[in-house]
C-alpha cells in the first residue's frame, strides 16, 4: 500500500509557519499586501481568487482586489499594473489567468515588476530559476518540491520524469528538480515510447490535463507519483491525470486529487508574498 501524500495537511503546516512570520514582520512594522486582479467572471477564476484572498486573511497579510469587467481593455489593465508596480504598500501582484481573448497574457505578465511577480511567471523570474539566481518560482512546482521534502522523499540522485512541458508547471518543475540534483527527463505529447520513459522514473510528476491517463503500466513499481492534474469527470467529480485506484497499489507514495498538489499552490503563493518583502 502506498503512502498517501497529504497536501492539505502539509499546506496547513506551511500556512502556520507563514502566519508566524507575518506576525513577526508586523511587530517590526512591515505590512505585506497582495494585489489580485481578475478580469471577467470565469467561475473557476472566481473560486481561485476567493481562495487566494482567504489565504491572505488566514496568515494575516493584506489583500486588495480588482474585479474588472470582461470588456476591460488591455491598456486599462496595463495602466492598473503600472500603478500597482509603483505603489510602495503593494508587495505582490497577481493577475488571475486565463484573461479574455482580447488581452495578450504575455504582454500583461511582462508588465508586472519582477520584484512583485509572486506567481513567478515573468520571463525574468523564469530566467533566474534557469540560471540559479534568486527570484520567484511558479507556485505549483515549488509546492511539489515542498510536498516531497516534507514527506521525507529524497530527490538528489533520483531519476525524475516530468510529464508535461507547460511554462507554469512542467518546465519550472524540471528546473527545480534539477536544482535539487535529480536526473530529469521531460516528456510530452511527442515523446516516443512514453510508457517506457515514464517507467524509468523513481519520481513521476504528471501534468498533462488528461483525466486518469496514467495507469499502472506507466509506473515503475515502488515509484513516487505526483498528480498535478485537476479535471472534472462526467459526474462533475474532480479527478487527476493519474488513475489513482489503479496506480496506488503499485507505487510507494502518491498524491490524491483533490487534497494533494492543489492546496500547495496557494500556500506557495502566500510564501512568495512574504518573500517579496526581501526582494523589494
Ligand atoms: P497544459 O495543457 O499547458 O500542458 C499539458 C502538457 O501535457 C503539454 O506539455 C502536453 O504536451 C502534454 N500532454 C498532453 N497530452 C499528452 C499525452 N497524451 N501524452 C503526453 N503528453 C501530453 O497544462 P498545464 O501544465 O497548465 O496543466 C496540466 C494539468 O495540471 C491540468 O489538469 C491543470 O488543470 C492542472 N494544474 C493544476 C494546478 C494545481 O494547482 N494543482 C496548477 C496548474 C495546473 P505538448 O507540449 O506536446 O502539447
Amino acid at each position: 500500500m502506498a503512502a498517501i501524500i497529504d497536501g492539505k495537511a502539509i499546506s496547513l503546516q506551511i500556512k502556520e509557519e507563514l502566519k508566524e512570520k507575518a506576525a513577526k514582520m508586523k511587530e517590526q512594522g512591515t505590512d505585506v499586501t497582495l494585489a489580485v486582479i481578475q478580469v471577467g467572471n470565469n467561475p473557476a477564476s472566481c473560486v481561485y481568487v476567493r481562495n487566494k484572498k482567504k489565504g491572505c486573511e488566514y496568515i494575516g497579510i493584506g489583500s486588495v482586489s480588482y474585479e474588472l469587467p470582461e470588456e476591460t481593455t488591455q491598456q486599462e489593465l496595463l495602466d492598473l499594473i503600472t500603478q500597482l508596480n509603483e505603489r510602495k504598500d503593494v508587495n505582490g501582484i497577481l493577475v488571475q489567468l486565463p484573461l479574455p481573448d482580447h488581452i495578450d497574457e504575455d504582454t500583461v505578465i511582462k508588465a508586472i515588476d519582477p520584484k512583485k511577480d509572486v506567481d513567478g511567471f515573468h520571463p525574468q523570474s523564469v530566467g533566474a530559476l534557469c540560471i540559479g539566481q534568486p527570484g520567484f518560482v511558479s507556485c505549483t512546482p515549488a509546492g511539489i518540491i515542498q510536498l516531497l521534502k516534507r514527506s521525507g522523499i529524497e530527490i538528489a540522485g533520483k531519476e525524475c520524469v516530468v510529464l508535461g512541458r507547460s511554462n507554469i508547471v512542467g518546465k519550472p518543475m524540471a528546473l527545480l528538480l534539477l536544482r535539487e540534483n535529480a536526473t530529469v527527463t521531460i516528456a510530452h505529447s511527442r515523446t516516443a515510447n512514453l510508457k517506457e520513459v515514464t517507467s524509468r522514473a523513481d519520481i513521476l510528476i504528471v501534468a498533462v490535463g488528461r483525466p486518469k491517463m496514467i495507469t499502472r503500466d506507466y509506473v515503475k513499481p515502488g515509484a513516487v507519483v505526483i498528480d498535478v492534474g485537476i479535471n472534472r469527470e462526467e459526474n462533475n467529480k474532480l479527478c487527476g491525470d493519474v488513475d489513482f485506484e489503479d496506480v496506488e497499489p503499485v507505487c510507494s507514495a502518491i498524491t490524491p486529487v483533490p487534497g494533494g498538489v492543489g492546496p500547495m499552490t496557494i500556500a506557495m503563493l502566500l510564501n512568495n508574498c512574504i518573500e517579496s518583502v526581501k526582494l523589494q
